[in-house]
């Protein structure tokens, strides 16, 4: 029997493509480990449907772990949906050491990125007087702010729930 935990801990290596500082688990892609006599299912979820980083990451996760001499198979289950929810604290926090804004909770909808968006907290100063520059930042998945205080643009992760 494999042991999950030792699946877990290999998974933390993997990286995602896009934000290579981020492991695929503290983005909470990585939904369950199951393992069986001879092999180990990973189920994953997509963050941005659509994103096409999946099938990169699905590649890197049988690689990552056939390395370790661990037979996988990953499987793709795409409901429930991912939310930034499932983004782990660890993962925001080096989100903003990376530069990019974490989702920020609670009130900002996804209406709210269409509408006025605003109170996303610069990571580089920590200031609010953010404004928008444009809905598409380096990805689909990200937006793109400029601080009005330290005068710096930056990523925002977009909230998805
Ligand atoms: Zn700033």
């Amino acid at each position: 029997m494999i042991n999950t935990a030792e699946v877990w801990g290999i998974l933390e290596t993997v990286s995602d493509p896009e934000i290579p500082v981020l492991s695929i688990v503290d983005l909470g892609v990585v939904r369950e480990v199951i393992a069986t006599e001879d092999k180990v299912m990973v189920h994953i979820t997509p963050t941005y449907s659509g994103c096409p980083a999946m099938n990169m990451i699905e590649m890197e996760i049988r690689g990552a772990l056939l390395e370790k001499g661990i037979n996988n198979d990953v499987k793709l289950v795409l409901s429930p949906a991912w939310t930034t929810d499932w983004m782990s604290e660890k993962g925001k926090q080096k989100l903003k050491a990376y530069g990019i804004a974490p989702p920020q909770d609670d009130d900002i909808s996804i209406d709210t990125l269409f509408g006025k968006p605003d109170q996303i907290e610069c990571p580089h100063c920590n200031s609010k007087k953010t404004e928008l520059i444009s809905q598409f930042g380096s990805t689909a998945c990200k937006a793109l702010y400029r601080c009005k205080d330290c005068l710096e643009p930056f990523d925002y992760f977009k909230c998805l729930r």
